[in-house]
C-alpha cells in the first residue's frame, strides 16, 4: 500500500522557488520551453540507454511528448514517454540543485528583482519554473526498466510529498495546477502559439490535444464542419534543427534551440552552423552566449557539446571537441564517423575526435572573427569572454595567428579605457621609427592609467597597451612578437634610443645634474640600502619625481607577487 512521505527541499530550492515566483512573472511562458526541454532530454536519453538494452523501450519505441489541459480543472500535462524517474532520482533532481555554481549564483544575489531576474536567467530554473504558472504541481513517473511507479507532489515552498503510483506506462507526466489567473494557458489556440514556439526544433513529435468538434449544418442541413472525435495533433515538425537548411532555419529558431541546449534565457551572441561531408561527415551548430556563466572559472564546471552519433543523442557536456579555453561555447556536434556506443574513454584518443576538434576549434575562432566585425557585440563579448580566450594564447599555438586577431587591449590612444585595440591597429598606428609594441602591466587599471612610465611615450606620442588583469602578465609571458615586432614592457624598456626625445635632450643638463643630485641620490641610496639596486638620475619621468624600475631580465611586480603568492 502506498505512503506518502513528506520531505523538505534543500534550502537552495526553496530560495529559488521564491524567486522564481517573484521576479520571472513578466516571462512566465519560459515554464512551457523548460518543461518540453526536459520531456525531450528524457526521451534522448532513453534512447540512448535503449542502444544496448532494447528491452527498455517495453514495446514501445513510438517516442513522444503529449499535452493535454484541462479547462474545467485548470490543468496542464505535459506527458512523455522518455526515460522517468526512480523514486531516489526524484528527490535529487526535483528537491535539491546539483549544478556547479549555485553558491556563487546566490552570493550575487542583490535583492533587486530586475537584477535578480537577470542572474536567474543566466543561471536557469529549469522544472522549477512550473511554479511561476502553477500553486501546486504533480509528477507522476515510471523509470524505464523499472516496475513501480512514484509520484511527487509540492505547492512550491518548503516541501514536497513523495507516494508510490498506480502509473503503469513508462515515462513521466507533469500535471500543472494552474493559479486561478492563468487562463491562457488552457486555451488551445494559445497554447499552440506557444508550444510551436518552443518545440519545432524538437527531433520527436509534440502533440497537443485537440478536443471533439460537434458536427455543424447550415440552414438546408448540409454538413458544414464534419464530427470529430478528440485526439492528439503533432504540432512540430519533429526534425532535429541542426539536420535542417541554414537557409531554412530563422534566427528565432535557432536562438529557441541555443536556450534549449544552453539553459540560458538570454539570446545567443552568435552562432556557426555547418555541415561537411566528405572524408569526414558532421554536422556542428556552434554558439557564443551573451554572459559567461557563473563558474566558467571553476575546475568543475560542465562544458562541452552535446554529442549526437548518426542523429542520435549519446552524451551532452563532450569536452573533447574543443579546446578548454573555448569552454564556453554552447552547441552540438553530431557525427557519422564515431560508433554509436562511443564512451568518453574512447573519445579521448581517437583519430576522429582529433579531427573534430581541429574543425570545431577553427569554426570558433571564425565565428569569433565574424563577431569582432561589430564592435558593439564584440566588446560586450571581450568583457564577458576575453580572459578566456587569453588562455589560448599558450594553450594553442597551431591557431595563435587567428588568436591574435582575437584579442583587444587598452591604449593610451584610446581616451574610454576599453580594451578595444587591436594588435594590428596598434601597429597601423606606429611611427615608423618605431621597432616595438610597448605595454604596461599594472594591478589596476587605474594604476595603468596613471603610471609614471607612461610620461615619457606620452610626451613622445607613442602609444602604449594597458593590462591590468591577473593573467595578462602570463600571457605576455607566452607572446613574444606580432607581425615581426617584438613586445617590450615599458617599465623595462630602454629609452635612451632616438625614439624618445627627453627635456635634457633638448637643454643639455645632464652633467651639471648629476652633480646638482649627487648627495640626494648618495642619502636615498643609503636609506633605501639594499632593497635597491642603484638610484639613477632619469630621463624618463616629467612630472613625478621618482619611479622604480626592473632591471632587464628581472621579474616583473606582478610575477614577484605570484611567486610570493605561492609561497616562494
Ligand atoms: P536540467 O534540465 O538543467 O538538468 P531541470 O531543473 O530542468 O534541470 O531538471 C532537473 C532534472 O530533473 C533533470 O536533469 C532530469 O534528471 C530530471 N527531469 C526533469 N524532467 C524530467 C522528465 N520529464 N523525465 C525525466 N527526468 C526529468
Ligand atoms: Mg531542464
Amino acid at each position: 500500500m502506498s505512503t506518502t512521505e513528506k520531505m523538505g527541499f534543500q534550502t537552495e530550492v526553496s530560495q529559488l522557488l521564491h524567486l522564481v515566483t517573484h521576479s520571472l512573472y513578466s516571462n512566465k511562458e519560459i515554464f512551457l520551453r523548460e518543461l518540453i526541454s526536459n520531456a525531450s532530454d528524457a526521451i534522448d536519453k532513453l534512447k540512448f540507454v535503449a542502444l544496448s538494452d532494447n528491452n527498455l523501450y517495453e514495446n514501445d519505441s513510438d517516442l513522444k511528448i503529449q499535452i493535454r489541459f484541462d479547462e474545467t480543472a485548470n490543468t496542464l500535462t505535459i506527458s512523455d514517454n522518455g526515460i522517468g524517474m526512480n523514486r531516489q532520482e526524484l528527490i535529487d533532481n526535483l528537491g535539491t540543485i546539483a549544478k556547479s555554481g549555485t553558491k556563487a549564483f546566490f552570493e550575487q544575489l542583490s535583492g533587486d528583482a530586475g537584477k535578480d531576474s537577470e542572474l536567474i536567467g543566466q543561471f536557469g530554473v529549469g522544472f522549477y519554473s512550473a511554479f511561476i504558472v502553477a500553486d501546486k504541481v504533480t509528477v507522476n513517473t515510471r523509470k524505464a526498466g523499472e516496475s513501480e511507479a512514484h509520484q511527487w507532489v509540492s505547492d512550491g515552498h518548503s516541501d514536497f510529498e513523495i507516494s508510490t503510483s498506480d502509473k503503469a506506462s513508462r515515462g513521466t507526466d507533469i500535471v500543472l495546477h494552474l493559479k486561478s489567473s492563468e487562463t491562457q494557458f488552457t486555451n488551445r489556440w494559445q497554447l499552440q502559439q506557444i508550444i510551436t514556439k518552443y518545440s519545432d526544433h524538437i527531433s520527436v513529435p509534440v502533440e497537443l490535444w485537440q478536443d471533439a468538434i460537434a458536427e455543424e449544418k447550415d440552414e438546408d442541413g448540409n454538413i458544414t464542419v464534419a464530427a470529430q472525435a478528440g485526439k492528439f495533433e503533432q504540432i512540430n515538425r519533429a526534425k532535429a534543427l541542426w539536420l535542417r537548411n541554414k537557409s531554412d532555419i530563422s534566427d528565432e529558431e535557432y536562438q529557441t534551440f541555443y536556450k534549449h541546449i544552453s539553459h540560458d534565457f538570454q539570446d545567443a551572441a552568435t552562432w556557426t552552423h555547418n555541415k561537411v561531408e566528405g572524408k569526414l561527415e558532421y554536422t556542428s551548430l556552434l554558439f557564443v552566449p551573451q554572459k559567461a556563466p557563473f563558474d566558467l572559472f571553476q575546475r568543475d564546471s560542465k562544458r562541452g557539446l552535446k554529442l549526437f552519433v548518426q542523429r542520435v543523442f549519446i552524451m551532452d557536456d563532450a569536452e573533447q571537441f574543443l579546446p578548454h579555453y573555448l569552454r564556453f561555447i554552447k552547441g552540438v556536434i553530431d557525427s557519422n564517423d564515431l560508433p554509436l556506443n562511443v564512451s568518453r574513454e574512447i573519445l579521448q584518443d581517437g583519430a576522429v575526435t582529433q579531427s573534430l576538434r581541429k574543425a570545431c576549434t577553427k569554426r570558433a575562432l571564425d565565428m569569433m572573427g565574424r563577431l569582432a566585425e561589430d564592435n558593439e557585440k564584440y566588446a560586450n563579448f571581450w568583457q564577458e569572454f576575453g580572459n578566456t580566450l587569453k588562455e589560448g594564447i599558450g594553450e594553442d599555438f597551431a591557431n595563435r595567428e587567428n588568436l591574435f586577431k582575437l584579442l583587444r587591449f587598452a591604449s593610451t590612444q584610446d581616451e574610454t579605457g576599453n580594451p578595444t585595440t587591436a594588435l594590428a591597429d596598434y601597429v597601423a598606428r606606429m611611427p615608423e621609427k618605431q621597432e616595438k609594441i610597448y605595454y604596461l602591466i599594472a594591478d589596476s587599471q587605474t594604476a595603468a592609467k596613471h603610471s609614471p612610465h607612461l610620461e615619457i611615450f606620452a610626451k613622445n606620442g607613442i602609444e602604449v597597451l594597458l593590462m591590468w588583469e591577473p593573467i595578462d602578465e602570463w600571457m605576455m609571458g607566452q607572446l613574444h612578437e606580432f607581425e615581426g615586432k617584438p613586445f617590450e614592457a615599458i617599465n623595462q624598456t630602454d629609452i635612451s634610443g632616438e625614439l624618445f626625445q627627453t627635456e635634457s635632450d633638448e637643454t643639455d643638463d645632464s652633467d651639471s645634474d648629476k652633480d646638482q643630485y649627487q648627495t640626494l641620490i648618495e642619502n636615498i641610496k643609503t636609506t633605501l640600502g639594499d632593497h635597491v639596486v642603484d638610484v639613477r638620475i632619469s630621463k624618463r619621468l616629467t612630472k613625478t619625481p621618482t619611479c622604480v624600475v626592473l632591471e632587464s631580465g628581472a621579474l616583473s611586480n606582478q610575477m614577484q607577487r605570484i611567486m610570493k603568492a605561492a609561497g616562494q
